[in-house]
């Protein structure tokens, strides 16, 4: 279960949120619990996350240092030791022209550093509407994996986040997510094979909260959850990683 907190919570609000939650969620043998915080609370978070949290970035430059004003480079993300980093998240593909060229180059990098990446993909509604849902995850997921070898490529995680699903309230239906999820697992294994396929965790993302998330977590090809707005309440997220943990058994 991953949270993302997007641009929200000042140091104040992200201490509190980490005290109140670290030590109330599964333990880490059952459930991987992730918050991806912004970059500046990150090492405040990490010396705080207990034994069962961990703590991930939204975004890293794929390159190791360099006149890249503003940006965060693996080494500055490796030394605060987190452990995931979000890559291709739809806000960043969005405003801030995140292609799969980038995409594919960041997962690299971070599976060189060690971090384990969440990968994003999904459709827009346009996309959706004239069935091209299955030709965008295709191309995304494709271009996302290239270069990453038979060893690494368990070490990523992917999360089907369809974009007119993102803080909208609309969530997927748990079928719809879980073709999704079923279609990007298949895509998988055509590149790699079975093994690879079934391992590999798939994530599913657009307003997930605390009412929708058993079912959705019920379903085969969802091994988790990407969670935005419900990720920043210490009582949901707890609930959200609870109910995950449960639905799994
Ligand atoms: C997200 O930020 O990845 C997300 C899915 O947001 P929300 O849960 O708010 O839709």
């Amino acid at each position: 279960m991953a949270g993302n907190w997007k641009m929200n919570k000042t140091r104040d609000e992200a201490l509190q949120f980490i005290y109140a939650v670290a030590d109330k969620i599964p333990s880490i043998t059952e459930l991987d619990s992730v918050i991806c915080a912004p970059s500046i609370v990150l090492r405040d978070l990490v010396k705080r996350q207990g034994d069962n949290l961990r703590i991930g970035a939204q975004n890293m430059n794929e390159n190791d240092s360099g006149a890249y004003t503003g940006e965060i480079s693996p080494a500055m993300l490796t030394s605060t030791n987190v452990e995931y980093v979000i890559i291709g998240h739809s806000e960043r593909r969005q405003y801030y022209n995140e292609t799969d060229i980038k995409v594919n180059e960041k997962t690299i990098k971070a599976l060189e550093v060690g971090l384990t990446p969440i990968v994003c993909v999904g459709e827009t509604l346009a996309q959706r509407e004239s069935n091209d849902t299955f030709n965008v995850l295709k191309t995304q997921v494709e271009y996302a994996l290239k270069n990453i070898s038979y060893s690494d490529v368990f070490k990523i995680v992917i999360a089907y986040e369809p974009i007119w699903a993102i803080g909208t309230g609309k969530t997927a239906t748990s079928d719809i997510a879980d073709e999704a999820c079923g279609y990007i697992r298949g895509l998988v294994e055509n590149l790699y094979d079975k093994d690879v396929a079934l391992k590999i965790r798939i994530l599913y993302g657009g307003s997930v909260n605390v009412k929708n998330v058993k079912e959705l977590m019920s379903k085969p090809n969802i091994d988790g959850g990407l969670v935005g707005g419900a990720s920043l309440k210490p009582d949901d997220f707890i609930t959200l990683c609870n109910e995950a943990n449960e639905a799994k058994k």
